[in-house]
């Protein structure tokens, strides 16, 4: 028995890592794949807690050695997912969460098939994203256009996803990506906390 691999995605700016940080005090079994990039580290982000930070000539040479289940371009950075640190979470009987864009998402549903599922998630307006990714203060005005745009294309892709939850407030959105992990742990014979169910004989 294996963890289930759980794609999420999210224009910038919609409160994808918030939900998820509330979300990881709240469940137990589920962990955070901890992706590769070449974007510079923001003022409150550590080296491999956020993300491995690596060069651009790093990223290449993991690339050369298919070390990424899947990687891609996003907003200018390379960003991509470690096969082996992947595969050790669920070997533990973990749920992993991947925490990426769109095209890292096609990636990973086409090697994974149905051994994964996938959430999106949406402002409840493009209004209220600008808020957002002006109100955390870590991008520039060029970086917070260049976001907006970027998220016009990735919402096209919304319908190739499990599940879709609006983050109105983040309570509510916590709730709902807490149920659908619960959910499809039952599919997969485990409990509420992920562990292996002891079926009566
Ligand atoms: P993402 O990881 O999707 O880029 P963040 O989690 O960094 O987004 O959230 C972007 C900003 O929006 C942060 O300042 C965060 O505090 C705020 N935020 C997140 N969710 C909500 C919400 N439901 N209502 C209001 N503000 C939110
Ligand atoms: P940020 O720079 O705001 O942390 O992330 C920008 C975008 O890159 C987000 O959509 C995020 O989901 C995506 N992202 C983060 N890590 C990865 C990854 O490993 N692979 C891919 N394809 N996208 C990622």
């Amino acid at each position: 028995m294996r963890g289930n691999l759980i794609i999420i995605s999210a224009p910038s700016g919609t409160g994808k890592t918030t939900i998820l940080k509330k979300l990881f005090t709240q469940i137990q079994g589920v962990t955070f794949s901890v992706s590769h990039t070449t974007r510079k580290p923001r003022a409150s982000e550590k080296n491999s807690i956020d993300y491995h930070f690596t060069d651009k000539e790093t990223f290449e040479l993991m690339c050369a050695g298919n070390e990424f289940i899947e990687w891609a371009e996003v907003h200018g950075n390379y960003y991509g997912t470690s096969k082996q640190e992947v595969n050790r979470h669920l070997d533990q009987v973990l749920d992993v969460v991947l925490d990426i864009d769109v095209q890292g998402a096609r990636q990973v549903r086409e090697a994974a098939g149905k051994d994964c599922f996938s959430i999106f998630i949406v402002p409840p307006s493009w209004e209220e994203q600008e808020k957002r990714l002006i109100g955390r203060d870590t991008d520039s005005p060029e970086t917070i256009q260049l976001r907006l745009k970027n998220a016009r294309q990735e919402m096209k892709d919304a319908d190739l996803y499990d599940f879709m939850i609006v983050n109105d407030t983040v309570d509510e959105a916590a709730d709902v990506l807490r149920s659908i992990l619960i959910a499809e742990r039952s599919r997969k014979h485990r409990n509420s906390k992920g562990k292996p169910l002891s079926l009566p004989e």
